[in-house]
């Protein structure tokens, strides 16, 4: 029976790749997270990817024939019937690749591909803060910003596996080129570099020019909150404010049960957060947002990851059922 076995799961992303070890029940158990390596272009990235899995399945100590597949949560648009990546606009040199062919042929496992804010929103509707829900929204808040959707426990992809880009919907007209080509897209402004962008520019404002030394990551703004820095922590504030304005208009569109909030980004908190929801609340029909749950991812690292071993024990369970 394919639930007794065990499967490798992946969570890539422009930052950090997580691999790990899953049970048919959601199991952890070997779990390995690494900085990704994709400055270096797509040949690179995807001898990284090749030998941090035969590095995740040899720390198990399984024997070989213990693990059943792959399933791999990757960042951007793709095509899950096919396993061919588009264009991730945060990847460079990566134009449809047929990256799930490539991975069978180097690990001789079947491979599984869904889009990583997919993956993640099948993970939290698996065995996190959505179990139990038949509609959840979870979004990816990390190098990017993504989406995913869940109705009656299964991904929704649409017509050509764009659904639930929330990331590249548009919240402020004319507003900051996003890396998509669109101008004023919620990536651009909610993701870590574009907050980190945002941050520098309002403090830069404030300092004479030769004085001002750039932020380089997201923890010294989290330092700074906590110093009372008022500066940055508008930016936070207003960065919860866009994601209201984007969530609000989900909410009235598709009236989800929960939308989770999930990736590296969320760990700003209460700053972030309320600021969301008070957005939320003020924009959205009342009918929609009283039945909604917002929520934090509630399974720390592990929903993108969790999010692909289901999807890849589906499709094995598939296979092996009449
Ligand atoms: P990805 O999936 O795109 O690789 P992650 O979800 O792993 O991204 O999140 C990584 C991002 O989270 C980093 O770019 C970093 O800026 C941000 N991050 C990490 N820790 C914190 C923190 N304590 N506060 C705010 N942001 C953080
Ligand atoms: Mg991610
Ligand atoms: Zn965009």
């Amino acid at each position: 029976m394919i639930l007794n076995n065990h499967v490798l799961a992946a969570d890539v992303g422009g930052t950090n790749t997580r691999m790990a070890i899953v049970t048919g029940n959601g199991e952890i158990l070997t779990f390995l997270k690494k900085s990704t390596h994709c400055k270096e272009g797509r040949d690179e990235m995807i001898k990284f990817l090749v030998s941090f899995a035969r590095e995740t399945i040899e720390k198990s100590k399984l024997p070989k024939e213990k693990i059943c597949g792959m399933g791999i949560g990757f960042p951007g648009p793709l095509n899950v019937e096919t396993g061919t990546i588009f264009n991730p606009p945060n990847l460079n040199g990566w134009d449809n690749v047929p990256l799930r062919d490539i991975l069978e042929k180097e690990l001789r496992l079947p491979v599984s591909i869904e889009n990583d804010a997919n993956a993640a929103a099948l993970g939290e509707w698996w065995k996190g803060a959505g179990s139990g829900t038949s509609s959840l929204f979870c979004i990816t808040l990390g190098t990017g910003v993504g989406g995913g959707i869940i109705l009656d426990g299964k991904v929704w992809h649409g017509a050509s596996s764009i659904a639930g880009e929330i990331g590249h919907t548009t919240v402020i007209r004319d507003g900051i080129k996003c890396t998509c080509g669109n101008t004023g897209c919620l990536e651009a402004y909610a993701c870590s570099g574009g907050i980190l962008k945002r941050v520098n520019n309002a403090l830069s404002e404030e300092r004479e020019a030769d004085k001002f030394q750039p932020l380089t990551n997201l923890k010294q703004i989290d330092q700074m909150v906590m110093q009372g820095n008022e500066i940055v922590l508008n930016v936070i504030k207003e960065t919860g404010i866009i994601l209201g304005i984007a969530i609000a208009n989900l909410a009235n569109l598709l009236n989800p049960e929960m939308v989770v909030l999930f990736g590296g980004v969320t760990n700003l908190g209460g700053n972030l957060i309320e600021p969301l929801k008070e957005e939320v609340k003020r924009r959205a029909f009342k009918k929609a947002t009283e039945s909604l749950r917002i929520e934090l991812s509630q399974l720390g690292d592990n929903s993108g990851l969790l999010g692909a071993a289901k999807d890849i024990l589906s499709k094995l369970q598939n296979q092996t059922s009449p």
